[in-house]
């Protein structure tokens, strides 16, 4: 999208075509897709999940062997653990230090979601190739990154690249949990991992329609996560009198109102970006609007949609409910909990005044079930959107490029958190009407999973080249 690049984003995207056709290697060879396979397929077939332990730190160090063996010092080269059982590899490629530029961190996560046998129609924990597919737990999400990353480090070292600025490969171990491994590295090991920004595998990327490309995504942004408790309590008695005071009706009837209510639509430069540039690509007059910052009738009209809704709004919505505890007795307590997506920038103690007036019931107890990370949405950077421009080009020329939010929460919260911008700029396509990630029979293209391997090249040559 010509929106997202500025006059000089423009000419830095045509002089990096002029860098390529002077002579540097884009397509990797079969040696090279040989060895990125077979880290993939060792990363897909360690059935690294929650509740099996040791799982993580195998693969990382899986990982700092490969790295070490290719020639990385051993000091560069660390698994580490959050707490007994996690794994995390924090890997640094030492550049000479000639852009006076800080480190740029390269994300991904070891872990995935289970996956049964049963479920699957193939062992899920069995890296398997067919009709043109990888297919394993994990092919998506992460693993194809976390292969891609590794992998592209012992391509540039092979090929003698000097970084001008030190690159950082982190690893996490619980991105699919706790997000704690990251949430660690970044705030008890920052002088191992402090950047200048970080690209991450594990957001963004491109998408497919009946096979064929038609948009990139790059994640700048993501909601805030928060989970309230609310409590409402009451002396109970006989089921045989009931009384007009009773906890499960006054608490339904507080979530009745919660689910009326709408919190006010608002954007940010990211959420804007992502609507003027569907705008174009559709023609819409309401997502034009919303791209110019109406927050009015056209967001209204929008937000009839689920997804739109989600992007424009902070949302509250209940998700677990239990009460009472006897067949014949009177409710002693009700509780709900309420789960939140709050719009980045959105002071949450703003939401804890909302929702209690929302719910307008002073007999209701409501609490935090934790503390929120704050995420702010990451600018749209030039040298990373021209990068991204010259890696999406390569292979699809003129693919449009848009920036997105995500309505979920990856590792990339944590790292936006301590002030580090963070991109999700994964190399992977995604057929957008069969996502696979975390569902059965999880599977990423060949030739896509191949096609990661020059993204990376091509960005990280872009970005630490000079
Ligand atoms: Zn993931």
């Amino acid at each position: 999208m010509q929106r997202l690049l500025t006059g000089r984003g423009i000419i830095a995207a045509a002089s990096l075509a002029l860098a390529f056709s002077a002579g540097e290697a884009l397509a990797a060879s079969d040696d090279e897709k040989a060895t990125a396979r077979a880290i993939y397929q060792e990363l897909v077939e360690i059935r690294t999940v929650e509740g099996r332990a040791g799982t993580t730190v195998q693969a990382a160090e899986a990982m700092a062997a490969r790295l070490v063996a290719a020639g990385f010092p051993a000091d560069d080269v660390k698994v580490l653990s959050h707490a007994p059982g996690y794994g995390a590899l924090v890997a640094r490629y030492r550049g000479d230090g000639r852009s006076g530029k800080k480190p740029i961190l390269l994300m991904a996560h070891l872990d995935v979601v289970d996956a049964l046998r049963e479920d699957w129609s193939r062992d899920p924990f069995t890296f398997i190739e067919e009709d043109g597919w990888f297919y394993g737990r994990g092919t998506s999400d992460n693993k194809a990154g976390a292969a891609a990353l590794v992998a592209t480090f012992l391509r540039l070292k092979a090929e003698g690249f000097m970084p001008g600025r030190d690159l950082i490969i982190a690893l996490t171990g619980d991105e699919e949990t706790g997000g704690n491994s990251i949430k660690w590295l970044v705030n008890e090991n920052r002088d191992l991992l402090d950047a200048d920004f970080a690209l991450n595998s594990d957001g963004g990327g491109g998408g497919r329609r009946d096979g064929k490309p038609v948009v990139y995504s790059i994640q700048a942004s993501e909601k805030v996560y928060l989970t309230y408790i609310a409590q409402i309590r009451n002396a109970g008695g006989h089921s045989s009198v009931p009384q007009t005071d009773n906890a499960i009706y006054r608490l339904a009837a507080a979530l009745g109102r919660l689910s009326a209510h709408r919190f006010p639509t608002m954007t940010n430069e990211i959420t804007r970006a992502y609507f003027a540039g569907v705008a174009e690509m559709k023609g819409d007059a309401d997502m034009a609007a919303v791209g110019g910052g109406d927050t009015g009738a056209a967001a209204d009209r929008l937000s009839a949609d689920p997804y739109y809704n989600a992007m424009l709004r902070t949302t509250c919505v209940a998700t677990r409910l239990a009460a009472g505890h006897a067949d014949n007795a009177l409710p002693q307590l009700a509780q709900a909990t309420i789960n939140c997506r709050i719009l980045p920038g959105t002071d949450p103690d703003s939401i804890d005044t909302a929702l209690t007036g929302i719910l307008a019931d002073d007999g209701i107890e409501l609490t935090r079930d934790a503390e929120p990370t704050l995420s702010p949405p990451s600018p749209l950077r030039e040298d990373v959107m021209a990068a991204l421009r010259g890696a999406v080009d390569a292979r699809y020329p003129g693919l449009p490029i848009l920036p997105g939010m995500s309505t979920g929460a990856t590792d990339g919260l944590y790292v936006r958190n301590v002030g580090i911008p963070t991109y999700g700029v994964a190399g992977v396509f995604r057929d957008l009407e069969d996502i696979r990630a975390h569902g059965r029979d999880e599977r990423v293209r060949v030739e896509d999973f191949y096609a990661t391997l020059d993204h990376w090249h091509t960005l990280l040559t872009t970005l630490a080249g000079d």
